[in-house]
């Protein structure tokens, strides 16, 4: 098996139009009017575009951001990372709504960008039978469902990376079988629900350990899937779910992770030879920290439930981090979190990792920003070991 670091990238998005205080935080983040429709419990003040922003951050080549203090503006730190992605100016709308790179020489990286290197590269390596994983950190409103998900005609990772899957299969030569099977959870105060199962109750599900298969979600609904638009139909589905759910619990999406799974089945019929490929795409709960408000229970079990699952990730990560730096590491704290448990194969083990560093331009972010690059410069260290899964068939 070879060795691979985890692959890091950071992308810093646009200011947004209006400043959104979220409910139970003292927490303030940008977003615009495409997430506020979305969350109608959230408290708002307009605020115009830019108006007594500033933008803290620069990318000055392709691997390069930079951060500056506000308070302090000769203090700058510099991160490099595999990918720096510049989203924050230079573009322009095409006549359909997509965000486009505009002005001569300009840096800007659109939707295609990212999908061409992130996008792209799982889908190679799920070809050639290697598990991958991508998934989004930083703060509510940073930008993580965007990269990965997408708006409206501006669409993301997992819906560019589907429709090129089916694409490719499409156009590939008959003696070969496929076979992709889709799910779809979030983990909500250390609960799974199934985002393609409409049932409350039976929406919510156990966590198992089986000796071959690791961590598992018992009775997850696997959808094998045909096309392009079927699944693009299970994401909206689920999306919508994901949302009503916590509009029903009274709370807020931006504190639930998201997993995607795609399971991708080649069957080499004159060959007798199977591959397997597993993708996860996983859409973290915001990172910001929660601000305890005392008053409510509730309030505070959510707040510090969904902390287990996120800080779970980031000892794992700092663990695997210590080891692949020469440190002795007795014991790697998967088991101390739903998401750590589910992840455990794609974190120092049988698959190519990607993180993408969602961050926010603005001087107001700056140290939740900070936090977020130094959580992603951990990250980096990462050492896994990916193998091929190809079998022969009895
Ligand atoms: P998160 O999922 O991290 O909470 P979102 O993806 O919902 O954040 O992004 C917050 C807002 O910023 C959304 O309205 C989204 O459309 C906008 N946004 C985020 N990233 C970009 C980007 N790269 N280009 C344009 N708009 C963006
Ligand atoms: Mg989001």
């Amino acid at each position: 098996p070879s060795m691979d670091s985890v692959k890091v990238a950071v992308r810093v998005r646009p200011f947004s139009q209006i400043v959104l205080a979220l409910p139970n935080t003292e927490f303030y983040s940008e977003v615009n009017w495409d997430s506020a429709r979305d969350n109608t419990k959230w408290k708002f003040s307009m605020r115009e575009k830019n108006s007594g922003s500033k933008c803290v951050i620069s990318m000055t080549s392709r691997t390069t951001t930079t951060i500056q203090d506000p308070k302090n503006p000769e203090h700058v730190k510099i991160f490099t990372f595999d990918l720096a992605y510049w989203s924050h100016s230079g573009f322009q709308k095409d006549k359909y709504g997509v965000l486009i790179s505009a002005e001569p020489n300009s840096n800007f990286a659109s939707q295609r960008d990212v999908f061409h290197d992130l996008g792209r590269e799982i889908l190679n390596n799920a070809w050639q039978g290697y598990n991958a994983t991508l998934l989004a950190y930083g703060q509510t409103g940073s930008g993580k469902s965007y990269s990965m998900v997408g708006f409206g005609a501006n669409k993301g990772i997992i819906p560019n990376l589907c429709e090129e899957l089916f694409q490719a299969i499409e156009n590939r030569e008959t003696n070969q079988e496929y076979q992709v099977t889709f799910s779809m959870l979030e983990i909500y105060n250390e609960q799974v629900r199934d985002l393609l199962s409409r049932n409350k109750k039976s929406g919510i599900l156990k966590v198992r350990e089986d000796q071959q298969l690791g961590f598992y979600v018992d009775g997850l609904k696997s959808v094998p899937c045909e096309s392009y638009a079927q699944i693009e139909r299970l994401i909206e589905q689920g999306i919508k779910i994901r949302t009503t759910a916590s509009t029903n619990m009274n709370a807020s999406s931006s504190r639930s992770h998201m997993v995607i799974t795609i399971q991708f089945k080649q069957v080499f019929l004159d060959r007798d030879l199977t591959k397997q490929s597993r993708i996860h795409l996983v859409d973290l709960a915001g990172s910001e920290r929660q601000k305890s408000s005392g008053s409510e229970g509730d309030r505070l079990r959510e707040g510090s439930r969904v902390n287990l699952s996120l800080t779970s990730l980031g000892n794992v990560i700092s663990t695997l981090a210590d080891a692949a730096m020469g440190k002795k590491v007795l014991h790697i704290p998967y088991r101390d979190s739903v998401l750590t448990k589910l992840l455990q194969s794609a974190l120092g083990g049988n698959s190519r990792t990607t993180l993408i560093a969602a961050i926010s331009p603005a001087d107001i972010c700056y140290e939740e920003t900070l936090s977020t690059l130094r959580y992603a410069e951990r990250a980096k260290k990462i050492r896994n070991k990916a193998v091929v899964n190809t079998w022969k068939l009895m």
